[in-house]
């Protein structure tokens, strides 16, 4: 199996690359390794090889992760998070890139003691299996969470669609990066939104090149060990 440390070299070329080509700074970019698909040894690793923000998507991920590498990580929750199990992760996790209800907003909320740091999941390509609210909800929706003092919106999320379509790609990310704009611009103390939090194994490179800050990375960095043979 290629080495963490080999997956983020690579990777951390590449990142330079599309700075360059969109005159940004390398060091706006922070990789969040996803560490679903793999073992807690690998998820160390990653620690290991100067990656220390860590994206996981479940509860048991989190915790197991947690359980041997603890606070020296920087700990993103991904996924879908169900309301109830916010209790058992909030402890752990720094920062949210699922918030995409008030449900969600009210209890997250409710179970911390500072204001957690969030971004709101945008289903920008409009597709049915994504979570997300739809863009043209964004700002009620924002502005909605003034009443969640315990809510600090630092950013925007999206998934895009998987698809190789680099017009399609590109067009998703510039509507997030424009809802973010708009955002930030309406100067809620609660919701300075500055960051983007886009861009997987198969688009990064345009990710940042629009304006990504926090691009989640798994195959291609830490691998997926669900079937073996299957790393990168
Ligand atoms: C799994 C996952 C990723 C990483 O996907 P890769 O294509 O393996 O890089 C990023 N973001 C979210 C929300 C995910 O669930």
């Amino acid at each position: 199996m290629v080495t963490v440390k080999e997956n983020a070299d690579y990777i951390k070329q590449r990142i330079k690359d599309a700075c360059n080509r969109s005159n940004r700074n390398p060091e706006e970019i922070t990789i969040v390794a996803v560490t679903k698909y793999v073992s807690v040894a690998r998820a160390k690793e990653a620690v290991e090889a100067g990656i220390f923000n860590l994206g996981e998507n479940r509860q048991e991920g989190i915790e197991q992760k947690y359980e041997h590498i603890g606070a020296q990580a920087t700990w993103h929750f991904i996924g879908t998070l169900q309301s109830r199990k916010v209790k058992n992760v909030i402890d752990k996790v720094d920062y949210i890139h699922s918030l995409d209800r008030l449900s969600l907003a009210k209890e997250i909320h409710k179970r911390t003691e500072k204001p957690m740091p969030c971004f709101v999941q945008v289903n920008v390509s409009g597709e049915e299996s994504k979570h997300g609210i739809d863009p043209e909800k964004v700002e009620q929706f924002v502005k909605d969470l003034h009443q969640y003092n315990n809510i600090n919106v630092v950013g925007l999320m999206t998934m895009a669609p998987l698809v190789n379509d680099e017009s399609i790609l590109r067009n998703c990310f510039q509507s997030l990066r424009n809802l973010r704009d708009h955002i930030q611009s309406l100067k809620l103390d609660y919701a300075p939104c500055e960051y983007l939090s886009m861009g997987m194994s198969n688009d990064f490179d345009i990710a940042i090149e629009e304006g990504a800050t926090h691009i989640r990375i798994g195959s291609k960095l830490v691998g997926d060990e669900r079937n073996k043979g299957g790393n990168e």
